[in-house]
């Protein structure tokens, strides 16, 4: 048997290497890149101008995620020139709100079947009191409020006493707040993929605790609820405050939190924020939890 000498051996070990290095470099890439469109435009009641640039610094602190911003005006909702290419996109953050004009009819069409063929979206805060007339729209949410939401958006949702799940049809209003304040989470599915290695309570806030909130509630599952007391003009009521929703083979995260800068620099808004965002997008969570959780300081 002939022996390969040892300088062709070293050639091909290297050569070998070479490959299995660029290789690996190739698949973590792949894996890694986490491509992010946020998207916002004119709206009532909250400063996305001053908020998405610090969305933007938030999701830049992991170097995963490869961030654009997509601003719509109110022109372009009307002529129909705002059209996004979601296809490009592994995740869609709804920095919306509430009076946010409404997208093109095909623009609607286009994100519905992004969402539905296994896009990811994450909603934040206001971006439930947007489009209270597009359906579609208001399924992946799975609750809203404000913008006209009654009864007949679907029903109010929310966990009682006995940590069961309430679909409450009761009449009446979708959406209100009391006076900011800090309130405490409660973790309700440890198991997540968002919320493993979360304490199981944590504080948030000053913010707004959104309640009443109503809608389809089809294919919610509620991560985490925040008690809204009736001393804060509250409900009485365990709210969701942190859910996923299913729409199609689409991953919606949407969170209650963050009404503006300083509320979305908090430690709570922005591990949930990338760790929801990164669910969305990949339908797993590598993200850790600060040690010092919800108190780091995001800078
Ligand atoms: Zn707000």
């Amino acid at each position: 048997m002939k022996r390969s000498s040892p300088a062709l051996t070293i050639a091909l070990i290297a050569s070998l290497s070479t490959s299995i290095a660029s290789l690996s470099t190739c698949s973590l890439r792949a894996e890694e890149n986490i491509k992010v469109l946020i998207t916002d435009g004119p709206q009532k009641a909250h400063n996305h101008q001053e908020t998405t640039p610090v969305l933007k610094q938030i999701l830049n602190k992991d170097s995963r995620f490869e961030v654009d911003h997509s601003r719509s005006t109110k022109e372009g909702c009307e002529d129909g020139s705002y059209r996004p290419d979601f296809s490009k996109y592994d995740v869609v953050v709804m920095n919306e709100g509430f009076g946010a004009a409404d997208w093109p009819a095909a623009t609607q069409k286009a994100f519905e079947e992004y969402m539905a063929s296994g896009g990811g979206m994450v909603a934040i805060h206001a971006a439930n009191n947007c489009w209270p007339n597009w359906v579609e729209y208001n399924k992946m949410t799975g609750l809203g409020g404000w913008g006209g939401r009654n009864e007949k958006s679907g029903p109010y949702l929310y966990i009682d006493a006995e940590g069961k799940v309430v679909r409450d049809t009761s009449n009446g209003r979708g959406g209100a707040h009391g006076p900011q304040h800090e309130f405490e989470l409660v973790v309700r599915n440890p198991q997540h993929p968002i919320m493993q290695g979360l304490p199981p309570k944590f504080k948030h806030g000053p913010d707004e605790l959104y309640d009443k909130l109503r809608g389809p509630a089809e294919n919610v599952t509620i991560l985490a609820t925040a008690f809204s007391s009736k001393e804060r003009r509250g409900t009485g009521r365990h709210e969701p405050a942190l859910m996923v929703v299913s729409y199609g083979k689409g991953r919606i995260f949407h969170s209650i939190l963050g009404h503006h800068v300083t509320q979305i620099k908090e430690g709570s808004f922005v591990t949930t924020f990338l760790r929801g965002t990164e669910w969305a997008a990949t339908g797993k969570v590598t993200i850790p939890v600060p040690e010092d959780f919800p108190n780091q300081k995001f800078e």
